[in-house]
């Protein structure tokens, strides 16, 4: 099976498991799968339960916009969340929701298999790096093999990724220091998918 025929194929599981929490349209994700670097934001929102699509309202042309400022196009990267359907209301995800839909998001990323994950907000941070925290740890590149536990006990499928938490576009949107943050994360992202190789088989550290 192809990578392409492999999602076609999740997808259609996801979309007829019953067990999974949450009644709105399912927003699997979208971009190259072939790509450099993978985006997980939270949970899709109103507009991307709409259109089925994720990132695609307010935050969605930040992260495009920034996406575009270093280069790159919406095309070249892969976007999806950690949650698949929009929670009610857009409360924050429920830890249960988060474990329903993991076994899903490991196997989207074991068969997508980018070099570089970008978690967009702290949840999706968290999900990776239990331990971070995003004001201190947004813009710092981390080896998930520094996270041992998690491989072992996950089996995320990721040995030697590199997770770079950026900070979730609706929080740059109502601030002006998050936004400057968040802007400069791109830029870091940038030089870091360009050195990507390099970067899995060295020590974690902050890219300078
Ligand atoms: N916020 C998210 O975390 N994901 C989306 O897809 C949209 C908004």
């Amino acid at each position: 099976m192809t990578k392409r025929e492999k999602l076609t194929e999740l997808e259609k599981e996801m979309a007829a498991d019953k067990t999974l929490p949450l009644a709105t349209n399912l927003v699997f994700g979208e971009g190259n799968i072939d790509c450099v670097v993978m985006f997980i934001g939270e949970a899709p929102g109103a507009n991307e339960d709409l259109q089925k699509r994720p990132f695609v309202g307010r935050g969605g042309k930040l992260l495009d916009k920034n996406i575009e400022r270093i280069g790159w196009k919406r095309e070249q990267v892969y976007i999806t969340n950690i949650v698949k359907r929009r929670p009610p209301d857009n409360r924050d995800p429920l830890p249960e929701e988060i474990a329903a839909y993991k076994p899903y998001l490991t196997r989207q990323i074991e068969i997508i298999q980018p070099k570089i994950i970008a978690t967009l907000g702290r949840f999706s941070m968290n999900y990776f790096l239990p331990e971070a925290k995003i004001s201190r740890d947004h813009s710092k590149i981390f080896r998930l093999d520094a996270l041992r536990r998690l491989i072992a006990e996950g089996g995320l499928g990721m040995n030697g990724k590199i997770i770079f938490p950026i900070f979730h576009p609706a929080a740059a949107l109502r601030g002006t220091a998050t936004m400057k943050e968040f802007e400069g994360s791109f830029d870091i992202l940038k030089k870091a998918a360009g050195k990507a190789d390099e970067l899995l088989i060295k020590e974690p550290k902050k890219y300078q």
